[in-house]
């Protein structure tokens, strides 16, 4: 059996010591639980051990878990690939939505929440590497979709997110991307990159949102949930 809280713990700690060492604000990088494909059973582990903010990919499989732990005071973040028949249940149950890349997107988002009277925090995903088959957009057309976001009154512009491709080095770019939208007059405070796999490497480049499933959970379970 894994042991959640022990794994949770050294997670926290590598994230301490790569703000130590790459001269980041302590505690300026925040742990985003990711618990797609995980047991209701191992999120209230995680949470009773002190872990408060989880990322779930799908809608489905993250509200049925939700109900389970509605008990809990956890804020959820919905980081997978947006349907658009999805949108009413994204923006009734989660807290931020990490990966908008369109403004129809944004838009049909922005109306749910006027209607349940509520504001969501959203990251534009960027497809940093120009990937031809990846969700994400590019990173010359941010700037026009980061302005139309603003405008939409129940939703708040954070910041950007990237699911960078394999062995590239997109990260450095995305803090530059990031101060120019700065600069340009836009208050983004959020940086959500880095994966188990890679959360040292994002931290050093400026991340403040690392989202880690794997190394805290273990592997994920392929079957057993309806998508
Ligand atoms: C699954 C997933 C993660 C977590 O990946 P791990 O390698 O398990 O840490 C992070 N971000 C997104 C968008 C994901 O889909």
């Amino acid at each position: 059996m894994i042991d959640i809280q022990s794994r949770l713990n050294t997670v926290i700690h590598q994230i301490h010591l790569a703000e130590k060492k790459y001269h980041r604000k302590p505690n300026s990088v925040l742990l985003l639980a990711v618990s797609k494909k995980q047991s209701a059973e191992k999120i209230r582990e995680a949470y009773l051990a002190g872990q408060k903010y989880f990322g779930e990919n799908y809608v489905q499989e993250a509200i049925k878990k939700q109900s389970e732990l509605s008990d809990l005071n956890i804020e959820w973040h919905f980081i997978g690939k947006i349907q658009s028949n999805k949108i009413k249940l994204i923006a009734k149950h989660f807290d931020w939505v990490h990966s908008v890349d369109k403004f129809s997107t944004a838009e049909k988002l922005n109306h749910q929440c006027e209607l349940l009277n509520k504001k969501l925090n959203i990251c534009i995903q960027v497809n940093i590497d120009n990937e031809k088959t990846k969700s994400g957009v590019l990173p010359k057309d941010v700037f026009e979709l980061a302005k139309k976001i603003t405008a939409l009154s129940h939703l708040t512009l954070c910041g950007l997110m990237i699911i960078p491709a394999q062995g590239t080095k997109g990260a450095p770019g995305m803090a530059l991307l990031q101060q120019q939208l700065i600069q340009q007059g836009f208050k983004l405070d959020t940086l959500s990159m880095g994966m188990s796999a890679d959360f040292e490497a994002a931290i050093a480049a400026g991340s403040t949102i690392v989202r880690i499933g794997t190394a805290i959970f273990g592997e994920r379970v392929e079957t057993g949930f309806i998508c």
